[in-house]
């Protein structure tokens, strides 16, 4: 295990190689790229543009699908996709825990309410986090921790008041603030190696009031002077060319204007049907089907099959339920279906058209039948990884061909995958909380986020996953192997003298 380095002085020491002694992370929660980008453009965030942006490079970068909140956090502080690190939605099942372990706590799971505490336990073991790559680290406010230890995780006491507070006042401005003062303290910490921060203003009001509205552009001028305050106070102590400053998004936003239930659309085709908020009641031990909806743009769908524990494929269980992707085709809120393949490979089907989509770690192979589900214009049927996210960034669904298909794979993906259609959601709770304004499908909408970084980067084409290696190469630190991003950095600089 890779620990922090300590002077004699108590203050942290950076690795040989290292271009900066330590990093802050600022999560700028539910960001659009392109509203991020237009700010930036236009002056309103001046800040942004003088402490990481011109010191630096700004792009707009693809997230992973589902684009929901701490399932996309988790790339940015593993460089792996959900497939690795098996958060696969902020709700799931996994079959075969279902099957067989009617006891366990983890047959299926919602992150919201007390679930929040399960985000550490749930991150697959085989992943590692910069949290205990970069120590000592701290959290704040972030949904995942592993690594920093109980004392520096200011999420795991306080996000249950902060909560209650926000839905009595429907104003997390205040929470932000108080966030930011344990940002400034960390700030102040001298042998603190790595920090994440989270502003969670823009994700709250855009599902509040959508995503562009006066409170939302109001929450990343805020954040704009969060970002000048913390300049400040680094630069004070002669730390803030030591320090290297990250921001990114885990998700973008569109506006919602109709509720389709997706739940209840399959439960009324005759199978007893698992879902949240209903999910404590008799199919705790027995159903035939469970949905699972996250951010409300992206559902997946647990087929029974020929058994829970069966191994089969997800288009062999889909056979036993003859019409399901026709018959939900037909449905406007619906955009694109994907399942698996026993050979692996990915089904792409929407009205437009259908592929099959092959992922593999150095390439894709992507081939359409007839007419393209996604709309792409013509597109070579082999790709490099990089080259698909470049092919493609510039679409209405950035990434698409990576991103459907990385998902497949995990122990907790669905057999059937839905990406909801623009201005829908696909959650029949949903009118409590997230009304106006969504995210989870893979459309640009949700998919393109901001990133940036004090320090030049290669902006060409950009995945979240991207930043985890990049982070790692400019602290000195070895960055591992098994990873999906790969390292931005194409020039490094020594580090400057205190
Ligand atoms: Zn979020």
């Amino acid at each position: 295990m890779l620990r922090g380095r300590m002077a004699g002085g108590g203050r942290a020491q950076a690795a040989p190689d290292a271009a900066y002694d330590r990093a802050i992370f600022l999560m700028l929660d539910g960001a659009r790229g392109d509203l991020f980008a237009d700010l930036l453009r236009a002056g309103e965030l001046p800040q942004v543009a003088r402490h990481i942006v011109e010191p630096g490079a700004h792009a707009t970068a693809t997230t992973v699908f589902p684009s929901v909140t701490g399932v996309a956090y988790a790339p940015y502080l593993t460089g792996c996709f959900p497939q690795r690190t098996n958060l696969t939605g902020v709700r799931w099942l996994d079959r075969k825990k279902y099957a067989r372990r009617n006891l366990s706590a983890s047959r299926f799971r919602s992150y919201a309410g007390l679930g929040h505490y399960m985000w550490d336990r749930d991150l697959s073991t085989d992943v590692r986090t910069l949290f205990e790559l970069v120590r000592p680290s701290s959290n704040i406010f972030g949904t995942i921790s592993r690594g920093t230890g109980l004392h520096r995780n200011s999420f795991y006491l306080r996000r249950v008041p902060w909560a209650l507070k926000f839905h009595l006042t429907g104003d997390w401005a205040p929470i932000d603030e108080r966030s930011n003062t344990h940002l400034y303290r960390a700030a102040g910490r001298p042998r603190e190696r790595f920090t994440f921060h989270t502003t969670l203003q823009i994700d709250e009001h855009s599902h509040h009031d959508g995503p562009f509205s006066p409170r939302v552009r109001e929450g990343y001028r805020r954040f704009d002077q969060m970002v000048g305050e913390l300049a400040r106070r680094l630069s004070d102590k002669g730390r803030l060319e030591r320090t290297l400053l990250v921001l990114g998004s885990d998700h973008g936003h569109g506006e919602v204007h109709a509720h389709f239930d997706l739940a209840a659309w399959v439960a009324a085709r005759g199978l007893a049907t698992l879902s949240y908020p209903k999910a404590f009641g008799r199919r705790w031990f027995s159903s035939e089907a469970a949905v699972m909806v996250g951010g409300n743009g992206m559902g997946q769908i647990y087929l029974r099959g020929a058994g829970w524990a069966a191994d089969e494929s997800g288009e062999e269980r889909l056979a036993h339920t003859p019409g399901l992707v026709d018959d939900l085709l037909a449905e406007p809120a619906v955009d694109l279906c994907a399942w698996g393949r026993a050979d692996q490979a990915v089904e792409v089907r929407s009205r437009r058209g259908a592929a099959t989509v092959r992922l593999f770690d150095d390439r894709v192979e992507y081939r359409v039948h007839g007419s393209d589900p996604f709309g792409y214009g013509p597109l070579p049927e082999r790709l490099d990884r990089r080259a698909a996210l470049k092919e493609t960034q510039e679409t209405n669904y950035p990434d698409g061909l990576v991103q459907v298909a990385q998902l497949f794979g995990a122990a907790r993906t669905g057999d059937l995958l839905i990406s909801a259609a623009r201005g829908y959601d696909l959650g029949g709770d949903a009118g409590r909380r997230s009304f106006r304004s969504g995210h989870g499908s893979l459309h640009r909408d949700h998919m393109a986020v901001p990133v940036a970084m004090n320090h030049r980067f290669d902006t060409t084409a950009v995945r979240t996953v991207d930043l985890c290696p990049s982070i790692l190469t400019l602290l000195g630190e070895p960055v591992l192997p098994c990873l999906d991003g790969e390292s931005l950095i194409t020039q490094r600089r020594p580090l400057p003298s205190s």
